[in-house]
């Protein structure tokens, strides 16, 4: 049987927002931002030093097409606007035809591309702070703090101890939906492949960035264990969720172990890796189970709550609206989710967890966020229109048929 300590202590407050937004991923700082355009007061809360999550600590370097594939850009908004960020400093791989941004391209190739993850962080951090966001680095959100379903505010801890930050309404975008999970919202756990990436530099990646002039081409996207539909998961590994200590440790550990047997097979010198990740790279840890769940056989429908338009990246012309019942559970009345933990099964959530369209849910997250402050009314009764007119103002398309 399970044996539990109990302690008590008194925290002190440490602040009042509108919103607080948990985990400053792609979809924590969409939602941070879009929220803060509103003119709410944003805490952004962030376990680790720098921005970006998976899309730059995570080395996951390659945004998403925000294109159908069949020629026409179908993402606009703060997923285009990201897209742009990403790739305005560094290096990267996109497309020609698509460089000037246009609505059409008469071309094979998809609005995607590589960049730097790590000029990308510099870029969020400028991104961010200009926006009036109040940012905590190396803050993690231990609790929330409930009256019954009602969330009202944030137990963090920090290198200043333990605190508590009050919030009208909190956004859980911690990727795994840890905040909610805490909070008593029904989740769903999902489970993860065996996957290490990281960079390789070797004589040949050298040579070929000489050939091409792209500094990309001077690192090799190294992937150790599996590839998204499991080729190359060891015969001998558990799925893992990647919801304990001891899974995230596992997953992370026998990766490194992968990649570790397959540098050491190679001559001393000839070889070095740039760059390793800096956290897990689970793809589907946690999710809500939300006021409805977004499935494949949702590609092609119209949603008249739609909040926005995910692509799917391997299947060209496969496009989802993304209702805003998948962000927050009914009864919970100032919780909302974002990214790859929105309320989105199967193949859909493969869809959904991408960058562009983590971004998408960010930005509807943070602009719901940002109404039910101002109007005073909760996540389940807010009304779209208002959420669906703010986002069309900043350039969000929301439906697939205009
Ligand atoms: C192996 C792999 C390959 C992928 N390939 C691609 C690809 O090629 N292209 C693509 O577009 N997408 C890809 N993805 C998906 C994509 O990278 C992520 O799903 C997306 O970036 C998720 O963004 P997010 O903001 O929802 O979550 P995350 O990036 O996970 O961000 C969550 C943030 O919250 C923080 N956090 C967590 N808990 C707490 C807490 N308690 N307190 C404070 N902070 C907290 C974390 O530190 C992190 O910064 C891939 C993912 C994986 C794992």
């Amino acid at each position: 049987m399970d044996t539990y300590l109990a302690e008590s202590f008194s925290t002190k407050v440490a602040g009042v927002f509108d919103v607080i937004v948990c985990g400053g991923g792609v979809a924590g700082l969409a939602a941070a931002v879009s929220a803060a355009r509103l003119g709410s007061s944003v805490l952004l809360l962030e376990k680790s030093v720098n921005l970006g999550g998976l899309a730059t600590n995570g080395l996951i370097s390659y945004y998403e097409p925000i294109c159908n594939g069949l020629g026409d850009k179908l993402m606009y908004g703060m997923a285009s606007e990201l897209f742009q960020l990403a790739l305005a400093h560094g290096p990267d791989t996109l497309e020609d035809a698509w460089r000037s941004d246009p609505d059409h391209a008469e071309t094979g190739k998809r609005y995607e591309a590589f960049y730097s993850p790590t000029i990308f962080t510099l870029a969020l951090d400028r991104w961010l702070l200009s926006s009036g966001v109040k940012l905590l680095l190396d803050t993690l959100v231990v609790r929330p703090v409930m009256e019954n379903t009602h969330c009202q505010g944030l137990v963090v801890e920090h290198k200043g101890g333990r605190e508590y930050y009050q919030a009208k309404v909190v956004v859980d975008a911690t990727g795994d939906a840890d905040i909610l999970y805490r909070a008593g919202v029904p989740c769903v756990a999902g489970s993860n492949f065996l996957t290490y990436i990281s960079y390789l530099v070797d004589e040949k990646t050298i040579n070929r960035a000489k050939n091409t002039g792209n500094l990309l081409d001077s690192r090799q996207w190294h992937t150790s264990g599996s590839d998204l539909w499991g080729k190359g998961h060891p015969a001998d590994a558990p799925l893992l969720s990647g919801l304990t200590a001891e899974e995230v440790t596992e997953f992370v550990l026998s990766g490194r172990k992968l990649l570790t047997a397959e540098c050491f097979a190679r001559e001393k010198g000839t070889y070095d890796l740039s760059c390793l990740p800096s956290m897990a790279q689970l793809r589907t840890t946690r999710r809500l189970e939300g006021a409805y769940t977004l499935q494949e056989t949702d590609q092609g429908r119209t949603f008249t709550d739609s909040m926005g338009i995910a692509v799917d990246f391997s299947k060209r012309g496969h496009v989802y609206e993304l209702p805003y019942r998948i962000l927050y559970r009914p009864g919970f009345d100032n919780l909302f989710t974002a990214g790859r933990s929105v309320s989105s099964s199967g193949w859909a959530w493969e869809v959904t967890r991408v960058i562009p369209v983590a971004i998408a849910t960010g930005q509807a997250a943070g602009v719901a966020a940002a109404l039910c402050c101002q109007s005073e009314t909760s996540a389940p009764a807010l009304e779209i229109k208002l959420v669906q007119e703010e986002l069309v103002r900043s350039g969000v398309r929301l439906h697939n048929q205009n």
